[in-house]
């Protein structure tokens, strides 16, 4: 998709969702059914931003310190949102944290220089989990060439980030419930996940279903080395009072990308080059993003960034600039080659 591309789509006059977008309608004054829906809930959105960060409040207060070794941990992309969140429960909260770094084999350079540089100011430690290149590589170029997973996922995200992000979570789950940790922080805009799964405990049996469903979406030869990673069966009942709670506090507290950019520069966190315009630390992104596009028509980030428009939290304008300008040809010529597509 290239920037004259915005100018040949039609979109919502509000919140930049295109005609290609599954479902979408517009009304006489240009304005989508998705912008439509959310309108009750967005005038009501500062009480409950209030509200969510009470209950934060509350649950950290009763869990704080009680844990053996750590209150939290973060799954830690190195990207500004996820060390802005790590800041967060460092500095507001005096959490004691882990941050694990889920590496896909395509974190960035600058990216692992920011998780050193942000870990050491925070004062955190910091691992990182990398399960072998042939098993990274079997999945991803799969999901580059076809959508396995349910299609209202597709909505959200390309096939290829659902399958890294479904690992990140597992991980750091699996971690948790290891070593006692009763928080799983994330680090979602507030264009990713609504505020209502905010702060959430983690259903036992939600997540057997979900782990489930994520590993019979491969073919048996990678789920065979998949299922090696996922949470043990016997954890269900042994550590069924360890289920923890995640959170995203980045969906109740003030959002504002060049402010965000801004306070982790004062620590050290430097913007980085070699990524695209929807990602600071991961070089498969761009390729991700290009496969869903000819795929579907429509960019992986849209549903995120049109939610942030709406929100207020970010310019129409720069909304745009993200998601309708072209994927950067080096970054995903480089992805294309490791994959060996
Ligand atoms: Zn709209």
């Amino acid at each position: 998709m290239t920037a004259n591309v915005a100018a040949e789509l039609r979109l919502c006059s509000r919140c930049i969702l295109p005609e290609t977008f599954p479902g979408i309608k517009f009304d006489g004054e240009g304005v989508c059914n998705y912008c439509r829906r959310e309108e009750k809930a967005l005038q009501k959105s500062s009480e409950k931003k209030v509200l969510y960060r009470n209950r934060l409040d509350n649950l950290i207060n009763d869990i704080k310190g009680k844990p053996p070794v750590y209150d939290a941990v973060m799954a830690y992309s190195g990207g500004k949102d996820s060390s802005y969140t790590l800041k967060i429960l460092k500095e507001r909260y005096d959490l004691r944290l882990l941050a694990i770094t889920f590496d896909n084999h395509f974190v960035s350079p600058i990216a692992w220089d920011n998780i050193r540089t942000v870990t050491d100011a925070l004062g955190v430690d910091s691992i990182s989990f990398s399960p072998p290149w042939p098993l990274v590589k079997g999945i991803f170029s799969l999901a580059a060439k076809r959508d396995i997973f349910p299609l209202p996922t597709l909505l959200r995200a390309s096939t290829i980030c659902t399958s890294c992000i479904g690992m990140v979570k597992t991980i750091v789950l699996k971690a948790a419930l290891e070593m006692k940790i009763p928080l799983v922080a994330f680090g979602w805009s507030p264009g990713q996940a609504p505020i209502q799964s905010a702060i959430m405990k983690t259903n036992p049996k939600l997540i057997r279903q979900n782990q489930m469903a994520l590993l019979k979406a491969f073919p048996e030869d990678i789920r065979d080395g998949l299922a090696a990673y996922f949470i043990p069966d016997s954890y269900y009942d042994e550590y069924a009072d360890r289920f923890p709670y995640n959170i995203h506090p980045l969906a109740f507290f003030d959002y504002d990308e060049e402010a965000i950019k801004a306070e982790m520069k004062e620590i050290g966190w430097q913007p980085p080059e070699d990524t695209d315009t929807n990602s600071t630390n991961c070089l498969l992104n761009a390729f991700a993003n290009q496969c869903h596009i000819e795929r579907h028509g429509f960019h992986p980030y849209v549903w995120e960034i049109a939610n942030m428009v709406r929100q207020g939290v970010m310019d129409r304008e720069e909304g745009i600039q993200k998601i309708y300008s072209e994927q950067n040809p080096e970054t995903v010529k480089y992805a294309k080659e490791k994959l060996g597509l």
